[in-house]
């Protein structure tokens, strides 16, 4: 029998993967070219060439009982010094190495953060909508997940809710900046209201609230818009960051945490979040990688080709006569379901093989995720599908 904590994940089995699983059936009964699968976040740009030259390198030039074997549970010195140097030159900086911890994607990053950091009901506050698997890394640890009611239509966060929903048992705040799955990226001035609510209230209660910056779609913003680093307003941040999206390596699981010196309890918030590493069976990341993002740390992904893909989508589905707000970061489209039941559009959506994720997914009845990080192709010749569902719904389907 399994753990009593486990069925309701087994019965609520991710309906991202439901759908990707969906996609590649319908793919193999009409033909890949057929289905318009915007399920799930799988960059189709490929990594960068400096990655692969760099993992070939390694792997010729490297000692192989260094590249394969273990190291400090916080990543190999250097790499951390090479990504502590990078983010010195990016964000003005003072890092070094003891700033830096190497993690399994972002997933293993936040695993880790709420593993060192939360004892059994302690809240971590979020910002719906979200990224789903938040509620489990949080229940990982017998933490409980506190939402913010979705702000629509904007999606900017609700700060007057966010007041009332810190508490005595607030530990951590959440955030997720470029957003997945709204593609919405919160300016300097909501991250300063919202920092001056964390303050006030961790004054107020005499607690320590740490902010948590899940940061997987950095460097995904469009329209020169700017993503505001969050260490520069608020010391007790950690950020968590990853490689899947910025240099496409979701597979490969790397990522890495920065911790900054000015944190309180730094040393023991750093040792807490080395032994979570370890202990949670981690051990470390994986340890070509770490070598490899080290070497191409300077590597970018083709931003200009999401924002193509991204300019096309919002265009024929503002045409269309969908509703949305305009997404300016990360790689989805967050549309108002133009029937009251979103996973009943979902299914009739599915009828014209098009595949798109139900909002309740993120904590958002009523809306549907569309990732775009597919070919631009695969949009153009979605198009017509998209008419004919509108045109279906209009009819009353
Ligand atoms: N956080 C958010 C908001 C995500 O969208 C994802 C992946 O899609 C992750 C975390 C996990 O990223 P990783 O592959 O780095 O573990």
């Amino acid at each position: 029998m399994i753990a009593k904590k486990m069925t309701g994940f087994v019965e609520n089995n991710s309906a991202i993967r439901e759908m990707f699983e969906e996609g590649k059936r319908l793919a193999k009964e009409f033909g890949a070219e057929n289905v318009y699968d915007f399920s799930l976040g799988n960059p189709n740009v490929p990594a960068p060439k400096a990655v692969n030259d760099a993992i070939k390198d390694i792997i010729d030039n490297e000692e192989t009982t260094f590249v394969h074997g273990y190291m400090s549970n916080a990543g190999y010195e250097d790499v951390r010094e090479d990504i502590a140097a990078s983010l010195n030159r990016r964000f003005e900086e003072n890092y070094s190495k003891d700033n830096i911890i190497m993690t399994v994607g972002a997933a293993g990053g936040l695993n880790v953060v709420f593993r060192a950091l939360l004892d059994p009901g302690d809240e971590v506050v979020a910002f719906a909508p979200y990224f789903l698997e938040y509620r489990a890394y949080v229940s990982n640890y017998d933490g409980v997940l506190v939402e913010v009611s979705p702000n629509k239509p904007e999606f900017m966060p609700n700060l007057k809710e966010f007041e009332e929903k810190l508490t005595p048992r607030t530990k951590c705040v959440l955030i997720n900046n470029p957003n997945n799955p709204t593609g919405v990226v919160y300016p300097e001035s909501v991250i300063k209201d919202m920092i001056s609510v964390i303050e006030k209230k961790s004054r107020e209660y005499g607690t320590d609230i740490y902010l948590i910056s899940d940061e997987p779609y950095r460097e995904l913003a469009y329209e020169g818009v700017k993503v505001p680093y969050l260490p520069h307003y608020y010391a007790n941040t950690i950020v968590g960051y990853s490689f899947s999206k910025s240099l496409s390596l979701p597979g490969e699981r790397i990522g890495y945490l920065t911790i900054p010196g000015s944190m309180k309890d730094f040393e023991t918030v750093v040792s807490a979040l080395t032994i979570a590493n370890r202990i949670l069976g981690y051990v470390n990341a994986p340890s070509l990688m770490q070598r490899a993002v080290a070497r191409a740390i300077d590597s970018k992904t083709d931003v200009g080709y999401y924002d193509r893909n991204r300019r096309l989508l919002r265009d024929t589905l503002r045409d269309i006569g969908f509703e949305f707000t305009e997404p300016y970061g990360a790689f989805y489209l967050f549309v108002k379901s133009p029937m009251e039941d979103e996973k009943q559009f979902c299914s009739l959506a599915k009828e014209e093989n098009i595949i798109i994720v139900p909002g309740s997914s993120f904590a958002c009845p009523g809306y549907v995720r569309l990732a775009y990080c597919v070919s631009y192709e695969t949009i153009e010749s979605s198009i017509p599908a998209w008419k004919r569902l509108m045109d279906k719904i209009k009819e009353g389907a």
